[in-house]
């Protein structure tokens, strides 16, 4: 990603925290496809294989690791120093006869209107501006209320907005089966893009509002995101219903909590493509696109995850000719991620609720293998520490309702890697400072001894590796305050050694 220079022109050690940006030019160059710069930037930086993401830009505006600055302009200049973005960023000071709050006001007001010059001149859009205090050693001594910084503040801009009448309401069919309403408005133009959807959430959204076809309503833009209804300005009496069959299926829609959601479960395309989807994603299987799932359901050649490794290489080959090489990308890239781990093999199966994090919690307690998960009464899961009582009902139920694909997974060769666990097992480390093995060697060796990285010092770690132990840096002290053992990098070697 732009913003990011390959050799720092000092020998810092430590990590530098920012912010994923699409430019207003890049977006239009190359992702004109893409709704918004936002939700484009988004998606790209998610992408492991990288594609695209030279067109990204990271923004840096803070440093972390044993390097101390006086004050945020400090700070900034030393990441220009080392030839990184920043965002726009001034110092503001009081005039000649204000206050700092003057100085602030100013500075907002410069910024505020959406056509201003300032904000104009910038190559993407902004929703608001921090103020930070300038003295750092400031900002610390103030501290947190609420987790929050008392030396910081983020100010939004207004939202845009403006009157349109509703035409009509279409519902989507998420891959959950849920039903989302969407308003079809007279066409607005709202922070320079003509629009003619807004979005309604839900059945209750809807009927709080009082919203039908023919209403005038008040249409927002916020912060460049998709815009919605905000408020009924004059109605027609009538208030939209939700359709009783499912757009997609067929199928008889109900009400699910506070969203209408269809009933056929099994039969219904888009739940389908959604579980098989999900399964995809969270085992991270690259070269199986949504637009190629989709066509395979179509093609009634996969009903449900399990028929995905029942493929052949003539089944791939024969969807949209792809070609032989297309195909045994798609083949390998499907049995790469083979076997699988527990976590990962339970929590991507679409069951409500449970994702792997929620497996990971019952492995930790002692159910780790998928044996003893099948066997899990409601109450054995309900008495684990995160569960409650709505998760373990559908972990329960989920299973069973699943065991037929389970056993299809297992009968179509897919494996259950076992839980690594070794002399690290429980420990949950975090890594600061400079290190004389490369970070990512250390993270993989926590990892191969069944230990767990963490990404910064916080109340659940348990070891914080560190080249002084004795240091009186801020995040030394901070972790002998929560109890984290200080360790270096010679010990934690040998931790694992045992
Ligand atoms: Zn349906």
């Amino acid at each position: 990603m732009g913003g990011v220079p390959s050799v720092l022109k000092s020998d810092f050690t430590g990590s530098f925290r920012g912010e994923i940006i699409l430019t207003k030019t890049n977006h239009k160059k190359y992702f004109a496809d893409k709704a918004n710069p936002r939700n484009a930037a988004s998606g790209v930086s998610k992408r492991l294989d990288g594609v695209g993401v030279e067109h990204l830009d990271i923004l840096l505006y803070q440093v972390i690791g044993d390097i101390d600055f006086k004050t945020e302009e400090d700070q900034f200049n030393f990441l220009k120093l080392q030839g990184c973005k920043s965002p726009n960023w001034s110092v503001v000071r009081p005039p000649s006869n204000g206050t700092p709050a003057d100085a602030v006001v100013a500075a907002w007001e410069g910024y505020q209107a959406f056509d201003s010059k300032l904000r104009n001149a910038l190559d993407y859009d902004i929703d608001g501006l921090v103020i930070r205090l300038n003295d750092i050693a400031k900002q610390i001594e103030l501290g947190e209320k609420d987790l929050r910084p008392k030396g910081a503040i983020a100010f939004k801009f207004d939202n845009a907005s403006a009157e349109s009448t509703i035409r009509d309401i279409i519902w989507q069919v998420g891959n959950s089966g849920r039903l989302t309403p969407v308003a079809v408005v007279d066409p607005v133009m709202l922070v320079g893009a003509e629009v003619k959807r807004a979005n309604v959430y839900n059945l209750a959204y809807i009927n709080e509002l009082g919203i039908g076809i023919g209403a005038k309503v008040l249409v927002v833009r916020a912060n460049d995101v998709i815009p919605r209804i905000e408020e009924l300005i004059k109605g027609t009496g009538i208030i939209a219903t939700g359709p009783k069959y499912c757009p997609e299926c067929n199928g008889p829609t109900v009400m699910d909590g506070e969203n209408l959601t269809c009933t056929n479960t099994d039969g219904c395309p888009a739940q389908i493509k959604g579980r098989i989807k999900n399964w995809v994603a969270e085992l991270n299987i690259l070269e199986l696109g949504v637009t190629l799932i989709d066509k395979l359901v179509e093609a009634k050649l996969v009903n449900d995850v399990s028929d995905l490794y029942k493929l052949t290489l003539k089944d791939l080959e024969g969807i949209d000719r792809m070609g032989e090489k297309s195909a045994k990308s798609v083949y390998e890239s499907l049995w790469k991620m083979n076997p699988i781990t527990l976590d990962l093999f339970v929590g991507a199966l679409s069951i409500t609720m449970i994702g792997s994090s929620t497996i990971r919690l019952l492995m930790e307690a002692g159910y780790d293998n998928l044996d003893k998960l099948m066997d899990m009464t409601r109450s054995e899961a309900e008495a684990i520490k995160g569960i409650g009582s709505t998760k373990a009902d559908f972990l329960v139920s989920g299973l069973e309702k699943y065991t037929p694909v389970i056993q299809r997974l297992l009968a179509n060769g897919v494996k259950i890697k076992a839980k690594v666990i070794g002399s690290l097992t429980g420990a949950k480390i975090a890594i600061t400072g400079s290190t004389t093995n490369k970070r990512a060697f250390l993270e993989q060796f926590i990892t191969d001894n069944g230990g767990e990285n963490k990404s910064s010092v916080g109340k659940s770690c348990t070891h914080l590796v560190i080249a002084d132990v004795n240091s009186t840096s801020s995040k030394a002290v901070a972790a002998r305050k929560l109890g984290i053992k200080l360790i270096d990098e010679e010990s934690l070697l040998n931790l694992a050694k045992g």
